[in-house]
């Protein structure tokens, strides 16, 4: 529960992010809208792992660059499509109908620092135990993403 006390420096925030084998990248300009553990069971599929953390921006301040046309969408969910690198496999994107105007990034791709720490925990309701997040982290454990 201890605040950090450094916040993150202002500036021109630019963010960008690739896919394991390259094909695929994006940057961002601006700053995150948001960032946050999910531990909903479609993201542990789709991710292979416990928990997944996302970064949301606008999607108008994302460009993606996809030079091989290797960047595919499944539909993983009425409205809602996720976003991979067809030539390596990496899952990279999400975007719904739920959260319009919003492109989501999964943290791990980015290569550049993060404006921001991860700020809760969502779909806690959802969450396995064998990947429980360290229990001292101070972030709310949310059943949903009620209050976006
Ligand atoms: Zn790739
Ligand atoms: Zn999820």
């Amino acid at each position: 529960m201890t605040p950090n006390a450094s916040t993150s420096s202002t500036g021109p925030a630019r963010h960008a992010a690739r896919c394991l084998c390259g094909a695929v990248s994006l940057d961002a300009t601006g700053p995150s809208l948001w960032m946050a553990h999910c531990h909903c069971g479609l993201c542990r599929r789709a991710h292979g792992a416990g928990y997944v953390t996302w970064v949301g921006f606008p999607a108008t301040a994302c460009t993606i660059h996809d030079p091989t046309d290797a960047l595919r969408w499944f539909a993983s969910s009425p409205g809602a499509e996720r976003g991979f690198c067809s030539r390596c496999g990496s899952p990279m994107l999400f975007r719904s109908a739920r959260w319009p105007g919003e492109l989501h990034l999964a943290r791990a791709l980015l290569t550049t620092p993060a404006d921001r720490e991860p700020q809760a925990h969502v779909f806690w309701d959802a969450h396995v135990d064998w990947a429980r997040p360290d229990p001292q982290d101070g972030l709310p454990r949310k059943a949903d993403t009620a209050s976006g």
